[in-house]
């Protein structure tokens, strides 16, 4: 494995962070790939505080000058793709494919960001009195907290990132434990992409713009509690946002909570299989079943159930005979696990599904002659006569429940059955049914002919209930990470009328 070779590369000199604390294993093969030293609450006091400094000289800094800072990274992140992409895929498992477009999706933020820098809208409004002018501005926040999950171990930070830095906002980050040395690799490209910004802007910049802290939930614990940081933005399950979202709620902070999801599709008997097919595979098997958007359900029409299920089996048959493996290697369509916990979980749910009514095709471990220490399986198919109890869990794993519905409403309340609300979609060439699923879904995202995965940046990205009802991306994403303020000037000579009419006259 060219670790040593794919961080240097990347400008990470490994013996800065050495030590016993985290043991980082590469879920290709289960071997370790570093050992690391988590970072000491005193490192994390000092790097809040730091923080606080870099933000009083941070957020007055025009934002279109912020937005530089914001390109150069960007394009650093271009030069880097390759060896960035790489890292992901031995750190994370997921397909070098896939991986790649990771990368493109921070480079995309990257850009968006730039361009909202001069986009930083506030209002003027119609004031009620005369010689009055009302606004309302956008304002920096203050350093945002970042704790991001290890499946998307460094686009969603860009997410944040890329917006609360041309926001005036320095981050504090806290990656998955699981993934920490894709965000040093983050951390080492910014640093990178400091000294450029002023070497070529001639502008020194205050140190403390992008701390990342190595460590466990201890370690976010402690940001979560910490109120110089004004915002906490949270990614990964529901039971960690349970415990984030009143901690931060009790020092009266401010929390983007992006969570698990359980995403379902409904397949119509007016669907065009040869678009669902393709969709639902990637939607379900891609990234080994480990995407928030992975497609967990089919609520497929009894007209075409059968067909559907038959056609889903055969894929799979081709799936677990010639695309599971190493995730580097060309013609892989899905790597491992994370680890062993996600293949134990995955069990666990095969099993109560079992208990529960299901016939469960596939997802057995393989390739553990070759890969002893690593978690291979084939992506699991499981028939059930409706929507079971195990179904409206989120397990992190490639398992598709395939449900019977002979109504539209019944197949839109099944959808609906489910505590989180993150992506769903329709299958239908009848443009009514489309059009009424699309008001009817209670998540946060809804598609027509196309999976729950692979969103685009320029849309809002997260969902309602369980999944924490935070958005990310898309146009107005950037007012989480600033404040909003009203101003009321007066520019009269005759003293100054009241709103709303009302009268104070002292004689
Ligand atoms: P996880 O909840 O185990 O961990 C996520 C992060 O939270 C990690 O950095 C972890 O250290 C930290 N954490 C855990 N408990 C904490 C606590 N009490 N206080 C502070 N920090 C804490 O999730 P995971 O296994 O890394 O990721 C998978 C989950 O993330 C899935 O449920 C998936 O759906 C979800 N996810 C959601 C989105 C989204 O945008 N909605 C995106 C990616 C992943």
């Amino acid at each position: 494995m060219d670790i040593t070779a794919t961080l240097n590369h990347l400008g990470v000199t490994l013996q800065e962070y050495t030590g016993p604390d985290l043991i980082v294993r590469s879920p290709i093969d289960g071997a370790p790939m570093a050992a690391l030293r988590c970072h000491t609450r005193a490192e994390v006091e000092a790097s809040i505080a730091h923080a606080v400094e870099a933000f009083l000289v941070w957020r007055d800094v025009p934002a279109p000058q912020r937005g530089t800072l914001v390109r150069l990274f960007g394009e650093a992140l271009r030069a880097g793709k390759e060896p960035l992409a790489r890292l992901v895929t031995l750190e994370n498992g997921k397909i070098l494919e896939e991986a790649r477009g990771e990368v493109q999706e921070m480079i995309d933020m990257c850009d968006f960001a730039v361009g909202l820098s001069r986009q930083l809208y506030g209002l003027t409004i119609a004031s009620e009195r005369p010689d009055h002018r009302l606004q309302e501005t956008w304002l920096p926040l203050g350093p945002i907290g970042v704790i991001t999950a290890f499946n998307f171990p460094v686009a969603v930070w860009s997410w944040n990132a890329a917006l609360a830095l041309v926001c005036g906002d320095p981050v504090v980050w806290k990656p998955s434990e699981k993934t920490p040395l894709t965000a040093l690799a983050c951390q080492a490209i910014f640093a990178r992409t400091c000294a450029h910004y002023t070497q070529s802007t001639g502008q020194a910049l205050p140190a403390g713009l992008l701390y990342v802290l190595v460590g466990d939930a201890t370690l976010g614990d402690w940001l979560v509690t910490d109120p110089r940081l004004p915002l906490i933005s949270a990614t990964g399950s529901c039971r960690m946002g349970r415990i984030v979202a009143p901690k931060v709620a009790a020092r009266l902070g401010r929390s983007l909570l992006e969570l698990g999801g359980n995403n379902g599709v409904i397949v119509s008997d007016q669907a065009d299989l040869g678009v669902a097919l393709p969709a639902i595979l990637f939607g379900a098997v891609g990234t080994c079943g480990q995407r928030c958007t992975t497609i967990r359900r089919v609520i497929a029409h009894r007209r075409i159930y059968d067909a559907l299920l038959e056609r889903l089996r055969t894929a799979y048959h081709h799936i677990a005979a010639q695309s599971i493996g190493n995730p580097l290697e060309a013609g892989t369509l899905v790597g491992p696990l994370i680890d062993r916990a996600a293949f134990a979980a995955m069990q666990h749910a095969l099993d109560a599904a079992r208990h529960q009514g299901g016939t469960v095709f596939f997802g057995a471990r393989v390739l553990d002659a070759t890969y002893p220490h690593a978690y291979y399986v084939t992506p699991a198919l499981v028939q059930v006569p409706t929507q079971v109890d195990i179904a409206r869990a989120e397990t992190f794993a490639p398992i598709l429940y395939v449900i019977p519905y002979t109504t539209l409403d019944e197949a839109i309340s099944i959808h609906n059955a489910v505590p989180q609300g993150l992506s769903s979609a329709i299958f239908t060439t009848d443009l009514r049914e489309a059009e009424y699923f699309q008001r009817r879904s209670d998540c946060g995202i809804v598609n027509v002919n196309i999976g729950t995965s692979g969103a685009e940046i320029g849309g809002a990205f997260g969902g309602e209930k369980d999944t924490g009802g935070g958005r990310e991306a898309g146009a107005d994403a950037w007012k989480a990470y600033m404040r909003r303020q009203t101003s009321t000037t007066y520019y009269g000579t005759a003293p100054p009328a009241l709103a709303q009419g009302i009268r104070f006259e002292v004689r």
